[in-house]
C-alpha cells in the first residue's frame, strides 16, 4: 500500500495570507498547529526553528502563533523535534503537545507511545502529530557543498530551498536555479536508502506538496483525532480543500513516488542483509 491507512485525501492550503507567505507549500502544518493552539487543543507545539546558522535548525517548543509561523518552511536537513518532548512536558508542564516532523520522527514518536522505555508519562501527551512527506534528507555540511560546489551560491544568500521536477531547488535575491537531483545523490544521509515511508503513514494528519499545484498540499487525514482537528480547521475557514480528482498531477504521481521509495529502500535493505548487516525491520 504505497499510503499507508488513511481516512481522506484532498489538496489544501492555509487562508490566512501570512501563513502563505512564509509557509513551504499550502502551510498546511503551520495553519493547523496555530488552529489546534488557538482552540486548547494543544498548549504548545515542538517546530523546527531557525538559529543564527543559516539552514541550521533547532526543535523549538513554540508556544504562540507568532513563533510557529516563524518556523515554517522546510529546511533540507535534520531537526530532531523529538528531543525536547521530555523537557516540555516536565519544564514547561505541557499536557497536550502538537508536533511536525519527517515519517522516521513520527516513526519514533509512535514507538514511543507503543514501548515507553523511559517515555512513560511523556509520549502520551502528544495531542497532535503532523508528518511531512520525505524523500530524502541531507546532513548540513551536505547541503552546504552542494550549495556552494555547485550552485555557486552559499547557505546565507538562500532564501528557500525546494525539490521538485527533478531538481533541488535554491532562491537567492538574483535568481532561482536548480540541481539535478542525480547531483545530489550519494550526499543524503545513509539511513535514508532503507526508508520505506513517503508520506507519513503513522501520523494523525500527514502533509506534502506532491500532487497538488503549487502554492497547495496534498494532506491525509488518518486517525480519528487527525481528522477531527483537520475537519473542525476547515469548517472554522482556516484551511480551504479541493478534492483530490479536481488537481493536477493528482494522485497518481504521488503514487508513483511512494512505491518507487519503497521498491528502492526494500532493494538496499535486502542488499544489506545478504552483506550481513542488521536489518531494523
Ligand atoms: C527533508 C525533507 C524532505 C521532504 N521531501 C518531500 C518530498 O519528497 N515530497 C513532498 O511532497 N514533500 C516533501 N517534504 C515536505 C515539504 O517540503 C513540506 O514540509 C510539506 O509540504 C509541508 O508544507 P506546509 O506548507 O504545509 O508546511 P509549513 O507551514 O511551511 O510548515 C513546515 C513545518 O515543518 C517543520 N520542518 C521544517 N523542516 C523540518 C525538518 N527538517 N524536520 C522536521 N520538521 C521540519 C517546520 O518547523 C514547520 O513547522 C520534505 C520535507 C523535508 C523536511
Ligand atoms: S528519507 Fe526516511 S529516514 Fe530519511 S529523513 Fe526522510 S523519513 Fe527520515
Amino acid at each position: 500500500m504505497a499510503f499507508g491507512t488513511y481516512k481522506e485525501v484532498v489538496s489544501a492550503r492555509a487562508t490566512d495570507k501570512a501563513i502563505q507567505k512564509v509557509a513551504q507549500d499550502g502551510g498546511i502544518v503551520s495553519a493547523l498547529l496555530c488552529y489546534a493552539l488557538e482552540e486548547n487543543i494543544i498548549e504548545g507545539a515542538i517546530v523546527a526553528g531557525d538559529t543564527e546558522d543559516a539552514w541550521k535548525p533547532e526543535p523549538t517548543i513554540a508556544m504562540t502563533p507568532e513563533e510557529i509561523i516563524a518556523a515554517a518552511g522546510t529546511k533540507y536537513t535534520f531537526s530532531p523535534n523529538a528531543i525536547r518532548l521530555k523537557e516540555a512536558v516536565r519544564q514547561y508542564g505541557l499536557e497536550k503537545i502538537g508536533t511536525v516532523g519527517t515519517p522516521c520522527q513520527i516513526m519514533g514518536l509512535r514507538k514511543m507511545q507503543s514501548y515507553p522505555f523511559a517515555t512513560r508519562f511523556v509520549a502520551d501527551k502528544l495531542a497532535l502529530i503532523i508528518g511531512i512527506f520525505c524523500m530524502e534528507n541531507f546532513p548540513r555540511d551536505s547541503l552546504k557543498t552542494f550549495v556552494e560546489g555547485k550552485m555557486n551560491s552559499s547557505l546565507e544568500n538562500v532564501n528557500k530551498m525546494d525539490i521538485g521536477k527533478g531538481k533541488f531547488w535554491i532562491t537567492d535575491p538574483e535568481k532561482e536555479s536548480g540541481l539535478a537531483l542525480k547531483e545530489t545523490h550519494g550526499y543524503e544521509q545513509a539511513g535514508c536508502n532503507i526508508c520505506l515511508d513517503y508520506v507519513a503513514e503513522l501520523a494523525d494528519v500527514s502533509a506534502g506538496s506532491v500532487g497538488s499545484p503549487d502554492g497547495w498540499s496534498t494532506v491525509f487525514t488518518r486517525t480519528d483525532n487527525g481528522a477531527d482537528i483537520f475537519t473542525a480547521a476547515v469548517e472554522a475557514g482556516v484551511i480551504e480543500t479541493k478534492p483530490m480528482d479536481d488537481v493536477k498531477p493528482g494522485l497518481e504521481l504521488l503514487e508513483k513516488l511512494a512505491n518507487g521509495k519503497k521498491d528502492k529502500g526494500q532493494k538496499e535493505i535486502e542488499r544489506r542483509v545478504n552483506m550481513g548487516l542488521p536489518s531494523p525491520f
